[in-house]
């Protein structure tokens, strides 16, 4: 998709604006992605919550005005452990996972078979080139090549997926790339989905991200409908959401600033 070529203001800068907003909303939905966003990229994903995101997080849950979502590219029962958090609402595999699998056609789970076998062939001649297999749709992580090299591998994988396109899409982001249904729609689609229930109709959205795969979510929030509040994490690039946080540590110190509003 292609990105909104604002810049992005820190969050803290126009903390009194949001401060004031969080004030007069009877009720927040709080989408926080995970890797990136509430926990720093880790090379090996064994990524897990520091003592202070869990208590503060603990603390949000348990407040009545707020929803909290967690949104991740991982499947959901992985998240789940990762966070442990009860009260947390759980979204896997960009939002399309909720409780169960999605169901994958036989079409598509023979299309899934071939594209893997094509690209695990093509391009595992690279060295750091990863494959996850997440059952349901796979995944090509980049994060341990060059940056040259990733360009090469993200034009092969664009290449080798255009016979299935039928059945599949993909979902680029910075370091990976995400192969996956096409009844799969993504962050966007989920917020949006989220939204849409008549019990959140006049909540005040709030989104935290640091992918291009969270840009969708980004650009729903910051509709003229949503008037939420969206936030990139891990500096500015070009994007769509209107305000941006330097790291995870940055997530957590906000996400105490909308407690203590709130209490
Ligand atoms: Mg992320």
């Amino acid at each position: 998709m292609s990105l909104r070529t604002n810049n992005p203001a820190h969050l803290f800068r126009h903390w009194t604006q949001v401060e004031d907003r969080l004030r007069r909303s009877k009720k927040i939905v709080l989408f926080l992605d995970f890797d990136g966003t509430l926990v720093p990229i880790q090379r090996n994903r064994k990524a897990f919550l520091q003592h202070q995101s869990r208590s503060v997080l603990l603390r949000l849950v348990k407040n009545p005005r707020i929803t909290v979502v967690a949104i991740s590219g991982r499947r959901r029962p992985e998240l789940r452990r990762l966070m442990g958090i009860r009260g947390i609402h759980y979204l896997g595999l960009y939002g399309s996972e909720n409780g169960r699998m999605p169901a994958v056609a036989p079409s598509v789970k023979k299309a899934l078979i071939q594209a893997y076998a094509a690209i695990r062939n093509e391009l595992l001649k690279y060295p750091g080139i990863r494959m996850e297999n997440k059952v349901g749709c796979f995944c090509v992580h980049m994060r341990e090549c060059e940056l040259t090299v990733q360009d090469r591998v993200q034009e092969s994988v664009r290449a080798l997926i255009h016979p299935f396109r039928r059945e599949l899409h993909l979902f680029e982001n910075l370091h990976d790339i995400e192969i996956v249904p096409r009844t799969m729609r993504g962050k966007g689609v989920a917020v949006r989905r989220i939204l849409d229930s008549r019990s959140r109709l006049h909540s005040l959205p709030l989104y935290f991200g640091d992918d291009i795969s969270d840009e969708p979510a980004f650009a729903e929030l910051h509709s003229k409908l949503r008037a939420g509040i969206a936030v990139l994490v891990g500096g500015t690039r070009c994007t769509h959401a209107q305000f941006f946080l330097q790291n995870p540590k940055e997530v957590i110190e906000t996400l105490s600033r909308v407690e203590e509003v709130l209490t």
